[in-house]
């Protein structure tokens, strides 16, 4: 029997009833569906775009910071970026940040971070498909969703088709490992992905 809040996508839990690690169960609506409140067009930013970063995938990368997360991972390092308030953050026209993008020299690729991306995945999914075909960069993103529990009928699931890898899983303070690449927590993976199948696990 799934939890309550896993059958009521308007609910945003403060536990972290998901955070068990688990690779299967039932599909994580709550935490993408529905999408973060944004106008079409605009996308909500937690932080400045970052350039250069080496932490987070392989390469010289961008990094967007994106606003919202229902996951509410105990020892999250930004939980400032969890409130889903439209005062808090920076709410920008995607176009923009394709503008900020195209100014980049020197970037092998784009990570999204957060905040939750797949809550704000329709905005991302515009902004990967310009980052692959008129950049030629690859794109990662991290979720705190599990792979296999991603619901397939949302455009979060139309954003890992796109994707060349995920980093997914919440962060578990109990799992915590500083020594793993670009990652918090010993059940999270690196899937290298091919039109949203896994090719291979890190
Ligand atoms: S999924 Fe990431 S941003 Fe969200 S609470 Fe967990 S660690 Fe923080």
């Amino acid at each position: 029997m799934p939890a309550k809040e896993d059958l009521d996508p308007n609910t945003v839990s403060r536990t972290h009833k998901a955070a068990d690690g688990a690779h299967s169960g039932e599909p994580q609506y709550r935490l993408c569906d529905p999408q973060l409140d944004v106008p079409d067009g605009y996308i909500r930013l937690s932080g400045d775009l970052e350039r250069d970063s080496i932490v987070n995938g392989p390469g010289l990368r961008a990094v967007l910071w994106v606003q919202g997360c229902r996951q509410h991972c105990p020892g999250c390092q930004n939980p400032e970026t969890w409130t889903e308030d439209p005062t808090i953050g920076v709410t920008v026209p995607i176009e923009k940040v394709k503008d900020e993008l195209r100014k980049l020299k020197g970037q092998t690729g784009i990570t999204f971070c957060g905040g939750e991306p797949m809550l704000q995945a329709k905005a991302l999914l515009d902004i990967a498909r310009f980052c692959k075909k008129e950049l030629g960069w690859n794109v990662w993103s991290f979720t705190g969703l599990v792979y296999e529990r991603i619901p397939r009928d949302t455009v979060a699931w139309e954003l890992v088709k796109e994707l060349d890898a995920l980093i997914d899983g919440p962060f578990i303070l109990s799992q915590r490992d500083l020594t793993m690449k670009f990652r918090g927590s010993r059940n999270q993976r690196i899937l290298h992905l091919n039109n949203g199948e896994i090719e291979s696990i890190e």
